[in-house]
């Protein structure tokens, strides 16, 4: 019984390192994918961006070509002026002459408004477009990592693998059957746990005394009367 259990203790030894080691491939994917994040968000960033610089640029070609017709009805209005005769008609066109220079003259500081939104924009761009070659080179370099890490995760997965299938072979059925029910059972911890001066090394709460000397004995298998572990005698 006693070899049985130590290839049982084995079996479980491979089975914890490899769900590390699936842990651990799964943690390595998960910093390509935080790096991948960073990259797609900087992008998204770059997009936004060039679109309000385009936009921007867009409101300055309207405002520009509105002051330029402004600038035609100013010129007409100018050139009428000498033609008019009558006082009233001459003040009302002098003040529409000065309406079109006042709107003007807002729309030329609208169009202010509009190159330094692009000026605030590009220089975003400029310093967006640094931290994106940060994270390239960081991927780049990730990348080379997490593949000699994860060549070697995998290679140790198939050396696990042959090793859990050797053992396999070496134990009884049903002993490997009671191990993958308590396994199954178990919400956390192993399946199979040493038992130490009396008590059991899966619960912690002490075995009776009668049980613990035929533990000792290492002649049948025994599970723990608390948590249902198969439990060995392990000495201090
Ligand atoms: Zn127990």
């Amino acid at each position: 019984m006693k070899d049985q259990i130590d290839i049982l203790v084995s079996l479980q030894e491979i089975e914890i390192e490899s769900t590390s080691v699936n842990a651990h491939l799964c943690s390595i994917s998960k910093r390509l994918n935080v790096l991948s994040n960073s990259q797609n968000e900087l992008e998204q960033r770059i997009t936004d961006e060039t679109a309000k610089i385009e936009e921007s640029k867009k409101k300055y070609r309207s405002h520009e070509s509105d002051i330029k017709q402004n600038q035609v009805m100013i010129k007409r209005s100018q050139d009428r002026l000498n033609s008019i005769k009558n006082n009233r008609e001459y003040q009302a066109l002098l003040k529409e002459i000065e309406e079109l220079k006042r709107t003007n003259f807002a729309t030329e500081e609208l169009m202010i408004d509009c190159l330094n939104q692009v000026d605030d924009a590009e220089k975003k761009m400029v310093a967006i477009h640094e931290e994106l070659q940060l994270v390239q080179n960081d991927i780049v370099q990730e990348q080379q990592v997490v593949g000699v890490e994860t060549g070697t995760a995998e290679k140790r997965l198939k050396e696990l693998d042959r090793e859990r299938l050797k053992m396999s072979g070496k134990i009884d059925a049903d002993l490997l059957k009671l191990f993958q029910k308590v396994q199954s059972q178990q919400v956390r911890g192993n399946a199979v746990v040493p038992v130490q001066d009396a008590v059991c090394h899966g619960c912690y709460v002490n075995i009776p005394p009668q049980m613990y000397n035929e533990l000792q004995r290492c002649d049948k298998l025994r599970m723990c009367p608390n948590c249902q572990r198969i439990i060995y005698w392990k000495q201090i």
